[in-house]
């Protein structure tokens, strides 16, 4: 299997963990957003394969708690529950990052107890899901499905929006509240530009939007913050 990126150590992308980040390219979404587009879209070549990685987590053992897999979409690979498998068997934790459109595979990850922590992006509002994922016949009901599975894996979990200005406003906020409310952990953060952004017309929120945005979203979901907002 084609890995595209490695990140050797992050005690960001793991809450409370040392991790390593493992990036698979290809995604089933298209996100005017995406921060990572040069391996969605397949224009930069992969670093290593699997084989090249397990060596790294092998001699890596003790220095790190867990590896997290993202994307990309790391679900859309027949060949994902045998690589987290062999990362488990070096006795790591795993984190999946996922998009939700994948609640079969999330499914039987879970039924064999492959992972300890997922994180699901909630791109939009329901209704505003085709323009925020770039997928126009994104099922809702697929990210709904998702969202129930996870909210009730009995691991832990987090969702997460990517918030942008020219996407999202107050009575998205109200969709997604109602859409996961409940929700033990939901994380609001505000986009930030780069060079490979597929749309070089969005822009941040301000401060007192993400405030506002927070604070709509917490009459559903009491747990829900704010993470990386400057
Ligand atoms: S789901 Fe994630 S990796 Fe895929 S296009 Fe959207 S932001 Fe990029």
């Amino acid at each position: 299997m084609k890995i595209h990126g490695l990140q050797k150590m992050t005690l960001l992308d793991y809450p409370s963990k040392v991790a390593a980040t493992v990036f698979l390219g290809g995604c089933d979404f298209r996100c005017p957003y995406c921060h990572n587009f040069e391996i969605v879209d397949g224009s930069m070549a992969p670093i290593m394969d699997d084989k090249e990685l397990f060596s790294f987590l092998q001699k890596r053992k003790g220095l790190l708690d867990g590896v997290v897999v993202t994307g990309g979409e790391p679900c859309i690979y027949m060949e994902l529950p045998s690589l987290i498998s062999e990362i488990k068997g070096m006795g790591y934790l795993v984190k999946l990052d996922t998009n939700g459109n994948h609640p079969h595979v999330v499914k039987s990850l879970l039924s064999e107890d492959l992972i300890d922590y997922i994180a699901m992006d909630i791109k939009n509002s329901p209704a505003k899901y085709p323009l925020t994922s770039g997928l126009p016949t994104v099922d809702v009901n697929t990210i709904k499905e998702s969202i129930d599975l996870i909210m009730n894996s009995g691991i832990d979990y987090e969702f997460r929006t990517t918030v942008i200005h020219e996407h999202h406003n107050v009575s998205d906020f109200e969709e997604i509240g109602k859409w996961i409310e409940g929700a033990k952990a939901y994380y609001l953060q505000q986009f930030t530009d780069r060079d490979t952004v597929p749309d070089k017309t969005l822009t941040s929120p301000s401060k007192e939007d993400m405030q506002l945005f927070l604070k709509t979203v917490q009459k559903y979901v009491p747990a829900a913050a704010l993470r990386g907002v400057e």
